[in-house]
This record gives C-alpha cells, sequence and structure tokens, in this order.
C-alpha cells in the first residue's frame, strides 16, 4: 500500500502547540513509512478564516522542517466535490431537511427531531443524515479500539448546513478519498467523530484509512489547547526547543545533544527513530512551554 498521510489545519488562526504535535506526529508517521505528507488548508467556513493566517500556518511548517509533497488542497475550492457526494447520499434515503437549531439537537444524540415527521417550510434548513443502527469499530493504532453505536451515541447529524456550507464531516470524508490518504494522524478531539465519519466512507464506496489519534496537549487549567482557549501561537525563534518538546510530547526522546539542534537534524532523527508505539495514548501533564 502506498503510505499518504496528511495535515489538515484549519486556517482561523496561527498554528499553537497543540498543532505543531500533530503535525510533527503525522509527518514523522509518513516520513518513517516511505510515504507522502500532503497539507490540507481547511477553510470550509469562509467567516472562521483569519486574512493571513494560511501563510503563518506555511510559513510555520517550514520554519519546522515539515515540506509537504504535491499541492495544497483548499476545502473552499472543493463545493462541487462535496455536492457529489451530497447528491449520493440523497439517494440512500437517509438525507431529510431540518429547521432545528444546533443547540437543540447536537448535546442529544437521541433529540426527537420534530422536522422528521413534518418537514419543515422554510428555505433555510440543514441537511440532516440519519445513520443506521449499528456498532462501528476503529481500530486506532495509537488508542486501540473503540466502537461506537452510531444511532444511540452520535444520532442524525449535519452534512450541510442552513447557510449553505458543507459540513466538516462530509468534506473531510470526501477530500480523505480524493487525496487518497491512507493514514490519518491527528488529535483525539476527533476520536469521537470518526466512526460517522468510517460510516460516511462506508456509505460513498471509499476506502477507510488507517486512523491514530494523539493525546490532546492542555494548558495550565487543563483546557486543551486551542484557539478558542487563545493558545500562543508557535514562538518560531523557538523552534529547535519547540520540536525537542513536541517529539518529547510524542514519547520519542531525542538524545540531550540533539534538543538544540537545527529542526532538520532533530526530523532527521526522528524519522530513523519514530515509534508509533511509543505516543502516549494519554497526556499525563499540562504543558510547561519554553
Ligand atoms: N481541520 C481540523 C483542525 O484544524 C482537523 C481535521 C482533521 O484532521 O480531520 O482541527
Amino acid at each position: 500500500m502506498n503510505y499518504v498521510g496528511r495535515f489538515a489545519p484549519t486556517p482561523s488562526g496561527a498554528l499553537h502547540f497543540g498543532s505543531l504535535v500533530a503535525a510533527v506526529a503525522s509527518y514523522l508517521d509518513a516520513r518513517a513509512n516511505n510515504g507522502s505528507w500532503l497539507v490540507r488548508i481547511e477553510d470550509l467556513d469562509p467567516p472562521r478564516t483569519v486574512p493571513g493566517s494560511v501563510d503563518a500556518i506555511l510559513c510555520c511548517l517550514d520554519t519546522f522542517g515539515l515540506h509537504w509533497d504535491g499541492q495544497l488542497m483548499f476545502q473552499s475550492q472543493r463545493q462541487s466535490a462535496y455536492l457529489e457526494a451530497l447528491e449520493k447520499l440523497k439517494k440512500q434515503d437517509r438525507i431529510y431537511p431540518c429547521s432545528c437549531s444546533r443547540a437543540q439537537f447536537q448535546t442529544n444524540p437521541l433529540y426527537l427531531c420534530p422536522c422528521l415527521n413534518s418537514p419543515p417550510s422554510q428555505k433555510d434548513v440543514a441537511l440532516k443524515i440519519t445513520p443506521p443502527r449499528i456498532n462501528v469499530t476503529i481500530d486506532d493504532t495509537i488508542i486501540g479500539p473503540q466502537t461506537q453505536h452510531l444511532a444511540d451515541e452520535v444520532g442524525d447529524f449535519v452534512v450541510q448546513r442552513k447557510d449553505q456550507l458543507f459540513s466538516y464531516q462530509l468534506a473531510v470524508v470526501v477530500d480523505d478519498a480524493e487525496q487518497k490518504i491512507s493514514h490519518v494522524i491527528r488529535g483525539s478531539d476527533l476520536y469521537q467523530q470518526t466512526p460517522r465519519q468510517a460510516w460516511l466512507q462506508s456509505c460513498l464506496g471509499y476506502h477507510q484509512p488507517v486512523y491514530g489519534h494523539l493525546p490532546i496537549i492542555t494548558n495550565n487549567q487543563g483546557q486543551k489547547l486551542s484557539k478558542q482557549n487563545l493558545a500562543a501561537a508557535l514562538d518560531l525563534s523557538q523552534a529547535p526547543a519547540l520540536l525537542s518538546q513536541a517529539l518529547e510530547r510524542l514519547g520519542q526522546i531525542a538524545p540531550c545533544s540533539l534538543r538544540q539542534a537545527p529542526v532538520t537534524e532533530q526530523l532527521a532523527w526522528a524519522i530513523t527513530q519514530w515509534d508509533i508505539a511509543k505516543v502516549p495514548k494519554r497526556m499525563q501533564d499540562p504543558i510547561a512551554f519554553v
């Protein structure tokens, strides 16, 4: 099998330490397996795209020596592919229009949507999909097997939003298939979303990639580092020290002599030493920044 990995940042701000860990892990897993590593810009939601952040993300990857293969993919340019996938799903009779608010159904998988029995009359409706009453098991290469009952634990979910934007769930499976991604290594904030993505892949006749979910990096308050929590942008002048911290977080402990070495040297070492079995299943301590 041809190994193809990817890093898929949302350009809603600069990269933080949590995103660096995801980028480094997916890069190393690809390179250690003689694979290619692609970058996809997930600018699906134009209002969330922060001007300048795509350039900032790419500059950051470059500074850390994380050079990608081939052309960048931009989700903002993929509308016709998403539409085609949606049409395919519509033919499977699982899609229905819904006017409920996200707050009404997103927190409760067992929410009984009134729109199922009485279709809404207004035009601005979301399109939701009803998964079957099945268990889906994902054999995660880092965390191990997880099983989710789609109907009971996920429930119906949105494939196209009221504002006509396609949902992340649909876009990510369409794009992973288009880019022939064989391995998805990403943060475990997306762990719970993987079984529904695997099911969508089967509905659309796509191949299912291998998944590995990385431990979440938290701040001193135990919150996931994220743009919402105002995680600090990576300080590019500290790239070698930050890379060595990221490797440590991934269980790949470099010899002392390498810890301040240029990023290219650290990466070259890490590619030869990469062992996904050493990645901790769970992050123990909050991160202390250099
Ligand atoms: N775009 C998502 C993020 O920046 C990642 C999606 C994925 O890896 O599937 O968190």
